[in-house]
């Protein structure tokens, strides 16, 4: 029998379970690139459209486990030596984790962790685990790919119309008793006519360019493979072939790569100053692929006019981390993926990938990141070790 450990974020502050908005949640018969959603065995253990990823929501595990004898560990308690995660660490045989509030595996962790077989990552983005670490090991590392791939292309989209038409402040001084429009507008623009780069175009990127496509913008995208030209004909987009080149180009530019040694801090002082002055930045993929005070320096000299994201280093950022209170950004905790619809597939995808482990079963080469000791499937297509 084995031991799952399962770190989820801590229970709304007014009680589990909350009150819905809404009674249900609409159902998607397949991803975009005709990826099949999560098919786990059986009924998974919760409603469609319930706060699963919280603490009492247990990802709606709880059922089947003990139902086939294994022990289960749900905890927030995830940083430091003193934690529930580390004491509970050391004869866990498969770690649980979601990237809006990572319990780090760390190359220390790593160590004390004797009987890890798998890292589960309830969403998509394995960087809070070393991968070098986990390879070497031989652990298995895992999400569940396109899960929630499209509730963060829509955030991107959000992000970009609230800091080109000014819409957080705004909102501010009607919330205020205010009426000032000239301080509204005096920083509002229209997006039609920019041009809109994105980092990566994988499953994220490509889905922020179709969305944003009626809006009239020029596109652009920039990765390491070009896209299929029909692609790029049905679009319109410029490729350029490296970060520098795209963001001398563009209005507006959103990060969308994985973040592993190669990606981290892409974007420093050298890259800002290549950005035209009023740019904005949207980085919806992670935190640490920005310098954190770069990007502060940036926003105080005017070189951005704007940053938004949901993305910090490390999670949950401190009170103090500059980004909160830096002047016209659009941040939120990283919240775009755990939208409750996305709930609802991740956790149906967590459910099969521990079947395929818990019963000698292969998991699907899509979910897998790292795997015998190499990265492996999706992994091995948009991460780097180095
Ligand atoms: P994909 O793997 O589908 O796409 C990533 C793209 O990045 C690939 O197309 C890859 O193309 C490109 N890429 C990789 N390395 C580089 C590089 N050095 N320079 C330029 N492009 C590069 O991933 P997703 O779109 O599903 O997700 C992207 C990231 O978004 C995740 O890794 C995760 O960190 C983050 N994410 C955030 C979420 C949130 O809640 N905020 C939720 C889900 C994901 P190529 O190989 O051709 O370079």
């Amino acid at each position: 029998m084995s031991k799952i450990l399962c770190v989820l974020y801590p229970d709304p502050s007014t009680g589990y379970p909350p009150q819905y908005a809404r009674d249900d949640i609409p159902v998607i018969s397949s991803y975009p690139d005709g990826q099949t959603l999560p098919t786990p065995r059986g009924t998974p253990g919760f409603k469609r459209g319930a706060l699963v990823g919280c603490v009492s929501g247990e990802l709606g595990l709880r059922g089947y486990l003990e139902s086939h004898g294994h022990e289960f560990v749900v905890t927030s308690d995830k940083d430091g030596s003193n934690s529930a995660f580390e004491r509970n660490l050391a004869d866990a045989h498969v770690v649980i984790s979601q990237p809006f509030y990572p319990a780090y595996l760390t190359p220390e962790r790593i160590a004390k962790a004797r009987n890890l077989k798998l890292a589960l990552t309830a969403g998509i983005g394995s960087d809070h685990v070393d991968l070098r670490s986990a390879s070497e090991r031989g652990i298995t590392v895992a999400e569940q790919t396109f899960s929630n791939s499209i509730s963060v292309a829509e955030h991107v989209v959000m992000s970009v119309l609230a800091l080109v038409r000014n819409y957080l402040p705004s909102h501010d001084y009607a919330v205020s008793g205010g009426w000032n429009i000239a301080d509204c507008v005096s920083r509002s623009y229209d997006l039609e006519g920019m041009h809109f780069g994105t980092i990566g175009a994988g499953r994220i990127g490509l889905a922020v360019l179709r969305r944003l496509k009626p809006f009239g913008v020029h596109l652009h995208y920039n990765q390491r493979h070009r896209l299929p030209q029909d692609i790029e004909a049905e679009l319109g987009l410029t490729y350029h072939d490296t970060p520098q080149s795209i963001a001398k180009a563009c209005d507006v530019l959103n990060l969308q790569v994985p973040l592993y040694p190669k990606t981290r801090h892409m974007f420093d002082d050298a890259m800002f100053a290549l950005m035209k002055r009023g740019a904005y930045l949207i980085n919806c993929a992670r935190g640490d692929l920005c310098d954190r005070d770069a990007v502060v320096r940036a926003m105080e000299s005017g070189r951005l006019a704007g940053y938004a994201g949901d993305v910090w280093f490390p999670q949950p950022a401190p009170s103090d981390h500059p980004w909160r209170h830096m002047p016209h950004q659009g941040m939120t905790p990283h919240i775009s993926g755990s939208s409750l619809s996305a709930q609802a597939r991740y956790a149906a995808g967590t459910l099969e990938i521990l079947q395929c482990f818990l019963e000698n079963r292969p998991i699907r080469p899509e979910y897998l990141i790292v795997d015998g000791g190499r990265l492996a499937g999706v992994g091995a297509k948009s991460y780097g070790l180095s």
